[in-house]
């Protein structure tokens, strides 16, 4: 009984040593961006740029209550807008990936209220929406490590 007992937990030390030293290469998180890293991010910020001119663009027609052409951006131009910050977003590090993404559903959350105001010609809303919109796309750029923003 006391031999088994020696060697169970002998054998329950070799499994923790085996557990631990097989777990922790994996369960390291990178916290820092690779030269790699930042050069496939400066390839996705292409289009995120483009949008961030985009956003202007959107504005200025909100400002001018120019709502055909509001919505006509917001189903246009920014299509394919999701999908490019979702690529960027995969790109940052885990500790900033979570706030990137809820970012983004922030920013068309308010694209479809602001289209649906611009529907209803509702000067107020769209604008707060847009602000909004705008607001969120600003704090997502922020994620993004410098030395990957053109700007
Ligand atoms: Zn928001």
């Amino acid at each position: 009984m006391l031999r088994l007992r020696s060697v169970l937990s002998l054998l329950l030390v070799v499994v923790t040593t085996l557990l631990v030293s097989c777990s922790s290469p994996t369960v390291k998180v990178p916290d820092t961006y690779t030269p790699d890293r930042i050069s496939q991010i400066q390839t996705f910020m292409v289009p995120v740029e483009e949008a961030k001119e985009g956003m202007a663009t959107l504005g200025k027609f909100v400002k001018d209550n120019n709502w055909i052409d509001t919505r006509t951006y917001i189903h246009g131009p920014f299509g394919f807008l999701r999908r490019d910050l979702t690529y960027l977003a995969n790109t940052l590090l885990p500790s900033d990936k979570a706030q990137a993404k809820d970012l983004i559903d922030e920013i068309f959350s308010h694209l479809e209220r602001l289209d649906a105001a611009a529907k209803e010609n509702n000067v107020a809303i769209s604008t707060s929406e847009y602000r909004n919109a705008l607001s969120d796309f600003d704090a997502l750029l922020d994620l993004v490590p410098a030395e990957a923003s053109a700007s």
